[in-house]
């Protein structure tokens, strides 16, 4: 097995593709008697050993679609294992969509949420808030339900859990009727941008960036609710997303690669050549963009009030150094929730993230933002590359303990931990 980026690799002992909920059930009791280990994959998107494992991996690959849908409360049950682009589409048949998205949609429903998928925007939690019931089996091999009504405390440990309480097999999904979004992106200043990201949050409903390291320019996108007809998505969408953003940009990460020292020219020329381009089309197509240039990548969310003053260190720090670095840095804005692993618990939060093509050394690049984000009481995106260990996240997570508590409880014999949960809780 390997992860997406390929910064991971490992030989489990043997992969299940269960079909049925039954059979997940029984495939957890199964280990519990012969006292094995499970880890869960969704499409391995994380670039954290969550789902490695020496003994059995489990995969929803076969475990996808809509299981129920309430009309009137604009709610979807659907299995676990679903992607999010074949929910996306499957909501849309029913006249739903999910009110908010992150960059792509390769990733499994349960994936997304059990490490804290977001999206931008200041009005919307990560993508764990937008669930309002799930059911999973737990270590003891028990089916369990829960939701705001029903085991209330559970369910803010079941809403992002790292696959720690168990195999989540259903989840239901607060939608929004469908909707269409008009996305602009264009080329702005940064501090431009950084003196008025308040307000331009204010002013739209999603709202991110993208700064060009060593450069003064960024890239924003900001999407609003649209009423017009969806474009056609011809030629011109295809040469933006895929030739212009993918391909002319793998060759510039190769070019950097193997020319360091061209590392500035790359990000000049990938800033001057952002120019304004809009979009208008249905919101799960406008959100998911193509990813076809592997990365590896590390995403710290910090208070709101400290952003500004985070974001200006990082500029100091990649100037100071002089990293070999041109890929953009991505600032996003997410509203806080109570869910007790959620990096946004009880604040407003920005998160920042950090990418290196995936052939090039990122360590020493990765810990210098590292300690920036640390000093200003960061929380690392759990699926994204950290070092923190439980003390430091102990300190970090008001609620770390309470999900702790509830982990024993649901998984005693520890089924579901591996030598990396290990380094995280204990
Ligand atoms: C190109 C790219 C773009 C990305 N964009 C974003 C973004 O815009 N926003 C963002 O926040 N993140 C983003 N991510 C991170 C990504 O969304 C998360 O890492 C997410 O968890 C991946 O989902 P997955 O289905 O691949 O899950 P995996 O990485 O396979 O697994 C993640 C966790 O979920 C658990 N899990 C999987 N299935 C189950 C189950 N049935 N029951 C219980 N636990 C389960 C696994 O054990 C593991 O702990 C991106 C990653 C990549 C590579």
């Amino acid at each position: 097995m390997k992860n997406w980026s390929g910064n991971l690799q490992w030989t489990p002992s043997s992969i299940a593709y269960p079909e049925t909920e039954l059979a997940i059930q029984q495939l957890v009791q199964k280990a519990k008697r012969e006292n094995r280990k499970i880890r869960m994959i969704g499409t391995g998107h994380s670039f954290t050993p969550l789902s490695k494992t020496e003994d059995i991996l489990v995969s929803l690959d076969e475990y996808q679609g809509l299981i129920s849908v309430d009309k009137e409360k604009d709610q979807a049950t659907v299995k676990a294992g679903t992607k999010l682009h074949l929910l996306g589409s499957l909501l849309f048949e029913q006249g739903l969509a999910m009110e908010n998205m992150g960059d792509i949609d390769r990733q499994s429903i349960a994936g997304t949420i059990s490490t804290g998928t977001h999206g931008t925007g200041i009005q919307f939690g990560t993508i764990s808030t937008q669930v309002k019931a799930i059911r999973f089996v737990n270590g003891l091999g028990e089916l369990v339900d829960c939701s705001k009504e029903e085991n209330p405390d559970l369910f803010k440990a079941a809403q992002l859990s790292l696959g720690a309480l168990g195999i989540i097999t259903e989840i239901t999904l607060q939608c929004i009727p469908a909707y269409k979004l008009e996305l602009i992106n264009e080329k702005r200043k940064l501090s431009e941008v950084l003196d008025h990201y308040q307000q331009i949050n204010q002013e739209n409903r999603n709202f991110e960036f993208y700064w060009f390291p060593m450069t003064e320019y960024v890239m924003t996108k900001t999407s609003n609710l649209a009423s017009g007809k969806a474009d056609k998505v011809g030629l011109s969408t295809f040469f933006q997303e895929y030739v212009l953003e993918n391909m002319a940009f793998k060759l510039l990460c190769e070019y950097a690669y193997y020319f360091p020292k061209k590392n500035k020219w790359v990000s000049d020329f990938s800033a001057k050549a952002v120019g304004r381009s809009r979009k208008v089309y249905q919101s799960h197509k406008v959100y998911a963009t193509p990813r076809l240039v592997k990365f590896n990548e590390m995403e710290y969310n910090v208070p709101m009030e400290a952003y500004e003053e985070v974001m200006k260190e990082i500029v100091k720090c990649i100037s100071k150094n002089k990293f070999p670095v041109h890929f953009p840095i991505e600032n996003r804005f997410v509203k806080q929730d109570d869910i007790y692993l959620s990096p946004a618990y009880g604040r407003n939060s920005a998160y920042i993230a950090c990418h290196v093509y995936y052939k090039k050394p990122y360590k020493a690049y990765f810990k210098a933002l590292e300690d920036i984000f640390k000093s200003f009481d960061g929380r690392p995106h759990w699926g994204k590359l950290h070092t923190l260990n439980t003390k430091d996240l102990q300190e970090r997570y008001p609620k770390y303990t309470t999900f702790l508590k509830c982990r024993e409880e649901q998984d005693p014999d520890e089924i579901f931990i591996s030598p990396y949960l290990k380094s995280l809780f204990y």
